[in-house]
């Protein structure tokens, strides 16, 4: 057993509104610079639709993430001929136009135009040339602020029912706010040629080491996500660091500790590292379950001893025994990895959405019901494309969620409305009152120590000999284990 911690973020999509307070504190931050004006490390897409960059779901067209290849993976873009060739060229990385060309208006226009009959506008330029755009034709939440889900949602790949799209009355939508997902098997590290990227040993944080970046955006080709954006000023590649200056003294990131909605949570997991290989080797429906065996029991005294041996201090421990994490992810089993098909182990959690579920207007006690999979497959956000998602296709895992949600929403209604609930309605959705009672506080009104529980680090304390690599097989072995 190979136990090393990790910082991880869950996201309820349930609650995000999509006021993008996460992204403009996020840019606000850290990429309020120039020839980084088109990046945004946190990002709100709507869904369905083709998100930011465009169609980056889409590995037919950009190639990013791994593959198994008999009994290794091998990441999708790379082989050995195209390495070497691809140097000064990679033919899957998006354009420009696939994010959109940054603009800022001028508005000076609004004070100094003369006296005239139309009414003075603040004119678009380009942020690149300077130039002065005649048609914006794109941003970074484009399908929901300035067009419309209707154009954008055909291309959205995880839409199996196409004729949603037709018929508006039946459409639904949800936010995905996303981040770089801090991957246990980040491909962009695997990818980089001169090993500037890297995953932090005490924490899992991917990082881009900007002394040794050579600019040639391997990383921003084979990250699936398209989380590794490219400096055109600096000639280097960047990403979301996780906020690590906040984190290293225990505060949570700067998006969640924004977020209006009160959707994140930030905490610890402790993993098996060298179980992380031979999980991403299963079939794309059993990858959920396979991702979440590879996390271990922080209580499990076994465990506990085997990630001290690593280093693993006191402190963090005790952090991933009351993580808010572990208990979505593991104990409730309600949080899941946004597309693990990509095989890249990602550490950002999502708790799939309810509510285009109740405004189906299905009777909520029959869909919380064992016996109704198929009504189930009827509601208003379709399981197949919540499956496509969030769980590989496997249609069981979503539903299996969706009644315990639904089953948490009868019971808080209830008890509010001081009326008695069938008990059946909770057990069958593996809770009880004193899990249930837990479970809502955690979605609710849980304060902010208990939303995020990040432990500060004690570098002082740390043994340099006891950090190790993150993850020690195959490809990853360039893993190191500290800034
Ligand atoms: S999402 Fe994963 S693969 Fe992409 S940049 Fe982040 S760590 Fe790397
Ligand atoms: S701040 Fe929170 S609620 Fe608002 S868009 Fe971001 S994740 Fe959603």
């Amino acid at each position: 057993m190979n136990v090393r911690a990790q910082l991880v973020m869950v996201f309820n999509l349930d609650k995000c509104i999509g006021c993008h307070a996460c992204s403009i504190s996020c840019k606000n931050i850290w990429t309020d610079r120039k020839g980084a004006e088109y990046m945004w490390w946190n990002n709100v897409e709507t869904k369905p639709g083709v998100g930011y960059p465009r169609k980056w779901e889409d590995q037919e067209t950009f190639k990013g993430g791994w593959l198994r290849d008999g009994s290794r993976l091998k990441l999708r873009a790379l082989g050995k001929g195209p390495t070497l060739l691809n140097m000064f060229f990679q033919p899957n990385m998006p354009k420009l136009d696939d994010y959109y060309e940054p603009f800022d208006f001028d508005y000076s226009n609004l004070y100094k135009a003369p006296p005239g009959s139309d009414q003075p506008v603040a004119e678009a330029f380009s942020q690149i040339s300077g130039k002065r755009m005649e048609e914006i034709t794109g941003g970074p939440n484009w399908d929901d602020d300035l067009s419309g889900s209707q154009t954008y949602a055909a291309s959205d790949v995880n839409l199996e029912d196409r004729s949603i799209v037709e018929d508006y009355g039946r459409m639904f939508m949800q936010y995905l706010p996303r981040i770089c997902n801090h991957c246990l098997n980040p491909a962009c590290v695997a990818s980089c040629p001169s090993r500037a990227l890297y995953k932090r040993g005490e924490d899992g944080v991917v990082l881009v080491d900007q002394e040794v970046c050579k600019g040639w955006r391997f990383c921003t080709s084979a990250c699936p996500y398209k989380k590794v954006y490219f400096n055109w000023q600096s000639g280097k590649a960047e990403k979301c660091i996780f906020c690590f200056p906040r984190v290293e003294s225990g505060q949570c990131n700067a998006c969640a500790h924004s977020c209006v909605g009160r959707i994140r949570h930030v905490g610890v997991l402790l993993y098996d590292a060298d179980r992380v290989e031979e999980a991403l080797l299963r079939a794309d429906d059993e990858l959920v379950a396979a991702q979440r065996s590879v996390i271990l029991n922080p209580r499990d005294p076994r465990v506990r001893e085997a990630a001290r041996a690593n280093g693993v201090s006191e402190q963090w421990l005790t952090a991933a025994e009351k993580s808010p994490v572990y208990a979505l992810v593991k104990e409730f089993g309600v949080a899941l990895p946004l597309h693990p098909e990509f095989r890249t182990m990602p550490m950002a959690w999502y708790i799939p959405s309810l509510s285009p579920v109740i405004s189906s207007g299905r009777d909520l006690h029959e869909l919380a019901d064992h016996g109704t999979f198929p009504l189930m497959e009827t509601m208003r956000a379709p399981i197949s494309y919540l499956a496509n998602l969030l769980a590989g296709g496997n249609r069981e895992i979503i539903a299996e969620i969706l009644r315990k949600l639904i089953a948490l929403r009868l019971y808080k209604r209830a008890d509010t409305l001081g009326q008695t609930l069938e008990t059946s309605i909770l057990h069958n959705a593996g809770l009880d009152r004193a899990s249930a009672d837990r479970l809502y506080r955690l979605f609710t009104i849980a304060p902010y120590g208990e939303r995020f529980l990040i432990p500060a680090q004690q570098r002082e304390e740390q043994d340099p000999q006891q950090r190790k690599g993150t993850a020690g097989f195959g490809i990853l072995k360039k893993t190191r284990g500290a800034r």
